[in-house]
C-alpha cells in the first residue's frame, strides 16, 4: 500500500523507519520530512495543517492509508476531512482531539468518567483567577486552556507567581489559548507516559515510557520539549498499569464515545504516581516526541499493523508482539536550545555509526546541503538504541553520540537516571 506520514521531527523519522520495514508497505511518502527521512522516503511539501490540500496530495498520489504524526493538524480537523474523503486514517478528530486541545475539556472528562486527577477550576476572568488563587495558597498550578507548544504551564511554587502567570496568561502571552486558565492543585509523585492505542471502542497499550524535560543533568535549567526518553518506565508497574487502566483510560476511551466523539488514534496520557496510585496529569492525542522514538524501537514493523488495525477499527483482533526489551533515546541539540541557537552548522560522523534494528539516529532538525547534513532546529538528532537491559541501551546510545562529530552540539549525560540509579 501507498503510504503518508504527516510531520518532520524525530517522531516522523522513526514512524517511517518503522513502517518501511513493514512488506505491507509500498512506497512512503512523508510530508515535510526532513533530511533523515529523506534518505528512506520520499518527501513532499504542502501545507500538512489545510484538509483541502492534505486530501487532494492523497488523491493524486493514490495514497491509501495516512498517519497523522503531530498535533497542529489534528486540532485543525485534518482526519476528518481525510474520513470525510473515505480515507484511510490514523488519528483522532478535531472533537476527539480537545482531549489535547483544550485543557478544560479534559477535565471535564475526568470529571464525567470518575478519572482521578488534581483539583482544579476553571476561569476566563483574572480577577476570579487570583481571587481563587489567594484562597488555594501555593504550591499551585496554572494553564493556559489551549494549545501552548508545552509553554503553557505554570508550576508555581509560591503564590505571586502563580498570580504572575494570571496576568501574563489573561494579558495575551499565550494569544488565544490563554483566553481560558485551568488552575490545579499541586501534585506531587513520579511522571510516566503511557501509549495506547483506541479504535474509538477498544484499546491496546504499546509501550511506557519516561522522558526527561529539563535541559541540563540533573533536571535542572529550562524545559524543552524533550531532551530524551526511555521505555518501559520502572515506575509503571503491573499494579499502576491495571489501575490507569481501570480508572483513567478505559473510562475515557467509554466517555467519549458516549459523547458522540469516539477516540481514534494514539493517546498519550501523563501521570503522576504517588504511592502506587496514578493521578491524570495530561493527554495527548498523538505520539510524544521523543518517546515516539523509543517506542518505535521496541515494535518495529509491526507499528504498521498495530496503526492499520487501529484505523480499521479490529484492535479486539490485535496483539503486540513484546519482546522483553529496553530502549534509549538521548536528543542532540543545538548550542543554546532551548534559547537562541545558531542554524546551519555542519554535522558529521555519519558513516561510523550501526543502523541496524539496535541503533538508529533518528533526525529532527536536519536539512541537506551540498551533500552534508546541516542543523536547522533546536533539537537535531534523537540517537537512539535498544538492549536486553536499560543499561545496554544507554551504553549503546552513547557510544553512538561519541562517534558523532558536531561541535556546536550537546546532549544530557544521565538519560534514564532515575531507571537506572
Ligand atoms: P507538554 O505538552 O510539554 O507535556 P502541556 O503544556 O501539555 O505540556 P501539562 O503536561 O499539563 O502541559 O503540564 C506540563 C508539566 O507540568 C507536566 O509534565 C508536569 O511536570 C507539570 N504539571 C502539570 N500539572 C501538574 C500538577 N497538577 N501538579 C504538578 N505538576 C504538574
Amino acid at each position: 500500500m501507498n503510504i503518508l506520514i504527516l510531520g518532520s521531527g524525530g517522531r516522523e523519522h522513526a514512524l517511517a523507519w518503522a513502517v518501511m520495514q513493514n512488506p505491507k508497505c509500498d512506497k512512503l511518502i512523508v510530508a515535510p520530512g526532513n533530511a533523515g527521512i529523506a534518505a528512506i522516503a520520499e518527501c513532499a511539501t504542502f501545507n500538512i495543517n489545510d484538509g483541502a490540500s492534505v486530501v487532494s496530495f492523497v488523491e493524486e498520489n493514490a495514497i491509501d492509508f495516512v498517519i497523522i504524526g503531530p498535533e497542529a493538524p489534528l486540532a485543525a480537523g485534518v482526519a476528518d476531512d481525510l474520513r470525510a474523503a473515505g480515507i484511510l486514517t490514523f488519528g483522532p478528530s478535531k472533537a476527539a482531539a480537545q482531549l489535547e486541545a483544550s485543557k478544560g475539556f479534559t477535565k471535564e472528562i475526568c470529571d464525567a468518567s470518575g478519572a482521578p486527577t488534581a483539583g482544579y477550576a476553571r476561569f476566563d476572568d483574572a480577577k476570579a483567577a487570583k481571587t481563587y488563587i489567594r484562597a488555594q495558597g501555593a504550591p499551585i498550578v496554572v494553564k493556559a486552556d489551549g494549545l501552548a507548544a508545552g509553554k503553557g504551564v505554570i508550576v508555581a511554587m509560591d503564590e505571586a507567581t502563580a498570580l504572575e502567570a494570571i496576568d501574563d496568561m489573561f494579558g495575551g502571552a499565550f494569544g488565544g489559548a490563554g483566553a481560558e486558565v485551568v488552575i490545579e492543585e499541586f501534585m506531587e509523585g513520579e511522571e510516566a507516559s503511557w501509549f495506547i492505542l483506541c479504535d474509538g471502542e477498544n484499546v491496546l497499550p504499546i509501550g511506557t515510557a519516561q522522558d526527561h524535560k529539563r535541559v541540563g543533568d540533573g533536571d535542572t535549567g529550562l524545559n524543552t520539549g524533550g531532551m530524551g526518553a526511555y521505555s518501559p518506565a520502572p515506575v509503571m508497574t503491573e499494579s499502576v498499569i491495571a489501575k490507569a487502566m481501570d480508572e483513567i483510560v478505559k473510562p475515557t476511551v467509554a466517555e467519549m464515545a458516549k459523547r458522540g466523539m469516539p477516540y481514534q488514534g494514539v493517546l498519550y496520557a501523563g501521570f503522576m504516581i504517588k504511592d502506587g496510585q496514578p493521578r491524570l496529569v495530561e493527554y495527548n492525542c498523538r505520539f510524544g516526541d521523543p518517546e515516539c522514538q523509543v517506542l518505535m524501537m521496541r515494535l518495529g514493523a509491526q507499528a504498521l499493523d498495530l496503526m492499520l488495525a487501529t484505523a480499521e477499527g479490529t484492535l479486539d483482533q490485535a496483539k503486540v508482539n513484546w519482546a522483553e526489551d529496553h530502549a534509549m533515546t538521548v536528543v542532540m541539540a543545538a548550542k543554546g536550545y532551548p534559547g537562541a541557537y545558531e542554524k546551519g552548522s555542519v554535522i558529521k560522523g555519519f558513516d561510523a555509526l550501526p543502523e541496524d534494528s539496535k541503533n538508529m539516529v533518528f533526525h529532527a532538525g536536519t536539512a541537506e546541503k551540498d551533500g552534508q547534513i546541516i542543523a536547522t532546529g533546536g533539537r537535531v538528532l534523537n540517537v537512539t538504541a535498544r538492549g536486553d537491559s536499560l543499561q545496554e541501551a544507554r551504553d549503546r546510545a552513547y557510544a553512538m553520540i561519541e562517534k558523532i562529530d558536531w561541535p556546536e552540539g550537546f546532549n544530557r549525560s544521565d538519560i534514564g537516571w532515575r531507571a537506572l540509579k
